[in-house]
């Protein structure tokens, strides 16, 4: 069974209701649970659960410290091209935006690589747009072939491929994969995805069964909050976690809780997401599942970056540029998003020192990983 059976057994209307319908007794009950269901998922992240975000902070904090230590991995984005073929409302690659389009060549990756690794990074996440005659299968293995040596770590967060593509880019050293889902909200998926292949909701949904398949080593998860009611998505992304976890248990798994952010042609946010709730957000991930790893982007405003590192977070971005050549080859090109923390990584290095936490540049290799 593929997660879309799981998936088609909820109603969306049936989960906002019974989340709104949660009452300050769930959420005492979910408290004092030591392995929580996704009911009480539910009802943390209920509004009913605003006033005890002090307490489920405090929770997250120490269940974090228990599982993961006094550390923050860190890692830069790598985009390799802005090229896409798909229609998404709220990306400033869309193929109807009228922008300059680059993809970068061999030489352009090779300064890429230089000047990232030259801020200390270890880890990269390459990203690129939908294209596949410019950007498909063969440019990405030649590129993680390429970047490979010079990292302890590559991850990617490109199109959905089938689980022959994956296993081949396996086998050249990718590490992990990205794939959001956006919004599990159906016909929301389709109006801000109306053309291109990313308007297949259920290919998109059944891609982290594929990559589980495939045998990646992580894969990560999430949804665009402000697309729709976030509460409600933010269930499905547990759901979706619960049900992975428990199939491909080899792999490891990361959340992320991308906010939508500013770009040329920008769109306004459905739903607006406060810093109060995204900590709620991020405290009931922790709750829920002390295994998962969660990434914070410098999408993020540097107060907010600051106050989140004690709050569950375990990986971070820092100095991060959202198009391709940002930090060598064109740093003028049009920016997926705008940034929000645009400090550098040494600045993000001793303000986490400062609150007591090692930064780790790189965790351990590949080859060792295996060995466990
Ligand atoms: S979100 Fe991805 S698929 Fe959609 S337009 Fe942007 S780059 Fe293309």
């Amino acid at each position: 069974m593929s997660f879309k059976e799981v998936f088609d057994q909820y109603h969306w209307d049936d989960i906002k209701s019974s989340i709104y319908n949660k009452t300050a007794e769930d959420v005492e009950r979910a408290l004092r649970h030591s392995d929580r269901d996704i009911e009480d998922f539910k009802a943390l992240i209920s509004p009913a659960a605003a006033p005890y975000l002090e307490q489920m902070a405090q929770i997250s904090h120490e269940l974090t410290l228990q599982r993961f230590g006094n550390t923050m991995q860190l890692y830069a984005p790598l985009y390799l091209s802005n090229e896409c073929q798909n229609i998404c409302t709220y990306c400033g690659f869309s193929l109807d935006n009228k922008i300059r389009r680059k993809t970068l060549n061999d030489i352009e990756i090779a300064r890429e690589v230089k000047a990232v690794k030259d801020m200390g990074f270890q880890h990269i996440l390459l990203v690129t747009g939908e294209a596949n005659q410019t950007v498909g299968v063969d440019y990405i293995e030649r590129a993680i072939k390429q970047i490979r040596p010079h990292f302890a770590n590559v991850s990617m967060e490109v199109q959905p491929l089938d689980q022959e593509d994956y296993e081949r880019l396996i086998q050249q050293g990718l590490h992990s994969v990205l794939v959001y889902q956006e919004t599990y909200h159906k016909a929301d998926y389709k109006i801000h995805h109306p053309k291109g292949k990313k308007s297949n909701f259920y290919y998109r949904l059944e891609t982290p069964d594929r990559l589980g398949k495939a045998g990646i080593h992580k894969m990560g998860l999430g949804a665009l909050i402000g697309l729709e009611d976030w509460r409600v998505d933010s269930f499905f992304v547990a759901l979706h976690l619960d049900y992975l976890e428990r199939k491909y248990w080899k792999t490891k798994y990361s959340l992320s809780f991308p906010r939508l952010r500013p770009f040329s042609g920008g769109l306004e946010p459905k739903v607006e997401m406060v810093d109060r709730e995204l900590v709620q957000l991020i405290c009931t991930y922790r709750l829920f599942n002390q295994e998962v790893e969660l990434s914070l982007s410098t999408r993020e405003t540097n107060q907010f970056r600051n106050h989140a590192i004690k709050l569950g977070i375990t990986t971070m971005s820092a100095g991060s540029k959202t198009n391709p050549g940002g930090y060598a080859v064109e740093p003028q090109s049009l920016e997926q998003f705008e940034i929000s923390d645009e400090r550098s990584p040494e600045v993000i290095k001793t303000i986490l020192e400062q609150n007591g936490y090692e930064p780790v540049w790189k965790d351990w290799d590949l080859a060792l990983e295996s060995a466990i």
